[in-house]
């Protein structure tokens, strides 16, 4: 696949943009200041594969706090910004890799200035995020609807604050519950701006909702080479988020390592409780970095066949199921002994990977 060319942006340790590849990232659902809250979810987060993190900077305690969070975690920080310059500037001072904020919201000019200056000294992106939800007012009226083309509209507005300043470390999102309008305004936007694009489906709701939004939306515009960064927003606990951008990234081809779990659809032939096993081995799969295809399959009959493109696998009788590896069946076990060789074997499999 052919990427889209964008500036490259540095971000902390990262690279953000140009050829580099598509970062994950995820956000914090916990109030910033509590900084044992946040630094526990952050490192939640790394351990599940999330390699940028932001945090919602709402006062003065939050802004301040990131210092303190900065010393005790491992991935870039970045400050999600509302209307105020100074809690921007005050992150920028306690060492934010990041900012996310709109410079047309900020007000006056110096205010822009202030927190432009101390960006240029500290090297410190900003990422204007567009939102169709809260275009502004003469854009919504004339349009009637938030549209591709007023979300593009609004983004050069806040970009020319910024290049008019001389800065161009610019981060660029367009993000829509509406994932045929995000589809369309990302399109719009990689013909327009040379900046890396932050990927994203806003409010996408549950598990479920989310990742049907995200995936098809988000798939799509990978595909065509278009996306920097991703994030899959979900409803509740952000570590949620990060199995579905990896499998995401996987299925496009940008993530290696990333196991692909096969579960049969179950039918009147199935001889035992395959959903809790199916539940407990994707659960597991999650912890584990390697490219291994794992099947669960329903019985002995037909499962072996139906499992043979699998790595690894198993398929369940009545009180005995058998081992399958690469479609050889190794041996037959007991069926409470079928998960847990199931794990020693992928845990195995994973292990060889990471020697070769
Ligand atoms: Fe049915 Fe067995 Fe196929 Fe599962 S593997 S769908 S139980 S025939």
């Amino acid at each position: 696949m052919k990427r889209t060319e964008t500036r490259a942006v540095q971000i902390g340790s990262l690279q953000l943009g140009h050829q580099n590849r598509v970062i994950i990232q995820s956000m914090c659902n916990t109030r910033t200041s509590d900084t044992a809250a946040t630094i526990s979810q952050i490192l939640q987060l790394e351990k599940m594969g999330c390699e940028m993190v932001r945090l919602a900077i709402i006062d003065e305690d939050d802004a301040k706090a990131i210092s303190e969070i900065k010393q005790q975690v491992h991935i870039p920080l970045v400050a999600d910004i509302h209307y105020d310059y100074r809690i921007a500037v005050l992150a920028a001072e306690n060492g934010i890799d990041k900012i996310r904020i709109n410079p047309g919201n900020i007000g006056a000019k110096e205010n822009v200035e202030a927190v432009v200056s101390i960006c240029k000294e500290k090297h410190i992106p900003i990422r204007i995020g567009i939102n169709s939800g809260s275009l502004e007012k003469d854009i919504h009226e004339r349009d009637g609807k938030p549209t591709a083309a007023g979300m593009i509209e609004s983004a050069q507005r806040h970009v020319k604050i910024l290049t008019d300043l001389n800065f161009h470390d610019i981060c660029l999102s367009f993000k829509s519950s509406d994932p045929n309008l995000c589809i369309e305004a990302y399109r719009l936007a990689a013909e327009t701006f040379p900046y890396p694009l932050h990927l994203g489906v806003t409010e996408a709701g549950t598990v479920m909702t989310s990742a049907v939004k995200s995936t098809y939306a988000l798939g799509t515009l990978l595909q065509e080479g278009i996306g920097d960064t991703i994030r899959v927003s979900v409803n509740g606990d952000p570590c949620k988020e990060i199995p579905i951008v990896k499998s995401i990234l996987h299925c496009a081809g940008l993530l290696k390592r990333v196991p692909n779990l096969v579960a049969c659809p179950t039918c009147g032939r199935t001889q035992f409780d395959i959903g809790p096993v199916v539940d407990e081995i994707e659960q597991f799969l999650q912890g584990i970095s390697a490219d291994i295809t794992v099947a669960i399959m329903g019985c002995a009959v037909n499962g072996p066949g139906e499992a043979k493109h699998a790595d690894i696998a198993i398929a369940g009788g009545r009180n005995e199921g058998l081992l399958i590896k690469k479609g050889n069946i190794m041996e037959k076990l007991p069926q409470d002994q079928m998960v847990s060789r199931l794990k020693t074997e992928i845990i195995k499999m994973a292990e060889a990977q990471k020697n070769q």
